[in-house]
């Protein structure tokens, strides 16, 4: 049946720390936020109410109306779905906090030390419950957010069993402080891509931001995971555009020199959460024509050029700039 929907709605879900939700969005102009079960703690899943859920938004979708969290999303498109199904072919993993990084615009930063000692749920019981009720459909894709992923306790474990599973794609972000050799494996498999964000171009800007002083080592292992690449387009530095702090022309300069040099070939640009949700209504020019300067800049360069999601939804009304 034709109507508007998205991958999430028809077959993801997205695991935080405290509830499971549709997708892990929050910059659809509704606000994002899919929650399907709050307070979450680990018990195992009621897929029946996961898969109604679902129901209740495709049907609001069916009438010609819209579930009101996903109001403006750039992701709902209008198509005929095949929604006879109730398989998880998206998962998004966010349900840690501990990090590495000290990144200024983390909602963490509000209290590190809570977050660093923050004890997660498990996701791999969750997983193999999925996998014996057959609930997980091959060829789906993963990503990793939350936390520094290195530092999760779960993660080689869970990323074999979505290589062995044959989940053609797991996306994982990093803060790349700490080289993983599950990363590596994947990356040579060529079912890794990764995402650093590395948020600046020169040493003290890149300290400034990420709180932290790994500039260099950051660098150094980017430059051998982009070795380790089959796909020559799978590690990817990321630059969350700060304005007022890193919205300078030499730092964009320096973050695509600094990319191209270590043999790196994609890289994604975002704006960052709490200025864009504040201003998404009035983005003052100078701010477009960062990003149509980026763009521009690494396409000369031969870097493939991407935004990322909230930047998606911003620069949809600038479609002829970037
Ligand atoms: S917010 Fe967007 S991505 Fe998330 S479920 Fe709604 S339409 Fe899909
Ligand atoms: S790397 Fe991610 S989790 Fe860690 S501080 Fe930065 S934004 Fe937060």
């Amino acid at each position: 049946m034709r109507y508007k929907s998205c991958y999430w709605i028809e077959s993801g879900i997205n695991f935080d720390t405290d509830a499971y939700k549709v997708c892990c969005l929050y910059s659809a102009k509704g606000g994002g936020n899919t929650i399907i079960e709050d307070n979450y703690k680990g018990k195992p899943i009621n897929w029946d109410k996961v898969f109604a859920f679902k129901e209740m938004m495709k049907n609001l979708h069916k009438k010609g109306e819209i579930y009101p969290k996903c109001e403006g999303c750039i992701f709902l498109e209008e198509r005929d779905w095949d929604d006879n199904h109730t398989k998880i072919s998206m998962i998004n993993l966010d349900y840690w906090t501990k990090c590495n990084s000290r990144c200024m615009y983390c909602h963490t930063m509000q209290d590190k030390k809570k977050y660093n000692s923050f004890k997660n749920y498990n996701f791999l019981p969750i997983l193999n419950d999925m996998i014996k009720r057959d609930i997980l459909r091959p060829n789906g894709h993963v990503s990793f957010g939350g936390g520094e992923v290195t530092l999760l306790k779960e993660f080689e474990k869970l990323l074999n069993i979505f290589m062995d599973f044959g989940f053609p794609l797991t996306r994982i972000h990093s803060s790349g402080i700490l080289y993983s050799k599950a990363i590596e494996k994947g990356l040579k498999q060529k079912c890794v891509d990764l995402i650093v964000s590395v948020d600046a171009g020169s040493k003290d800007m890149h300290k400034f931001v990420k709180g932290v002083t790994s500039y260099d080592k950051v660098w150094k292992n980017l430059k051998k995971y982009a070795s380790m690449q089959q796909d020559p387009f799978a590690v990817k530095t990321k630059y969350i555009l700060i304005p007022g702090i890193n919205d300078s022309y030499e730092e964009i300069d320096l973050w695509l020199k600094k990319t191209k040099e270590n043999g790196i070939n994609c890289v994604f640009h975002e704006i960052e959460s709490k200025w864009f949700y504040a201003r998404r209504d009035n983005i003052p020019d100078y701010i477009i024509d960062f990003f149509a300067y980026a763009k521009s800049k690494a396409e000369n360069m031969g870097l493939k050029y991407e935004l990322y999601e909230r930047a998606e939804h911003m620069m949809k009304f600038y479609k002829e700039k970037v």
